[in-house]
């Protein structure tokens, strides 16, 4: 059996990335999601160990100098996200496709580490559908939200570097993209 490939999936905030994510790994065999840890707040519809690991700032610390993270960073002011390290390598070395949905500043740590991952970046249609689609969620305050839109700026400024970028006008239309570029890689 071949090595799994390592698919990297990034977008704004609000985008509709896990929903297209979730629809590439429900419809196809092979995939797996990576569940990252994370310092933030769980939210009502969230579940622990399935959307993210919820953990303390403590124990975040240690599971970066215990090594246990592939990558991390501060997504937002004090709130932290990390990849872990040894499952996302048993996956891919059992031949199975895994799948980041993690940060700019993630992503761009992971090519490095490695380099044949495919850094995929899933745009909005416009600046103005991803702000509607931020407010219609309604789990976060408005400064939240601001914080979101000013962070989507700089994270689609920075995706020219991305490998690919796909515009999710349609979650069938962008998961097939994505499809074929896993494919054809
Ligand atoms: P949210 O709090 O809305 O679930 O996610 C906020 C941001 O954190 C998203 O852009 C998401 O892709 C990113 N993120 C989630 N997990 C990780 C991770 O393990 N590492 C990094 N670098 N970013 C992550």
């Amino acid at each position: 059996m071949g090595k799994g490939k390592l698919i990297v999936v990034s977008g704004p905030s609000g985008v509709g990335k896990d929903t297209v994510v979730d629809n590439i790994i429900n419809n196809n065999k092979g995939f797996w999601k990576s569940v990252s840890l994370t310092t933030r707040e769980k939210r009502e519809n969230e579940i622990e160990g399935v959307d993210y690991y919820f953990v303390d700032k403590d124990s975040f610390l240690k599971n970066i100098s215990d090594k246990n993270l592939i990558e991390y960073a501060e997504v937002y002011k004090d709130i932290f996200y990390g990849t872990p390290k040894d499952i996302v390598f048993e996956k891919l070395n059992n031949g199975i496709n895994v799948v980041l949905v993690i940060d700019v500043e993630g992503a761009f740590n992971v090519k490095k580490i490695i380099p044949e991952a495919i850094l995929i970046f899933i745009l909005p249609p416009d600046m103005k559908e991803l702000e509607e689609r931020l407010r219609n969620r309604k789990t976060d305050s408005e400064e939240k939200i601001n914080e979101r839109i000013e962070k989507a700026k700089i994270e689609i400024e920075r995706s020219k570097d991305y490998d690919y970028r796909v515009i999710n006008n349609n979650v069938f239309n962008c998961s097939n993209e994505i499809l074929n570029i896993i494919n054809n890689n």
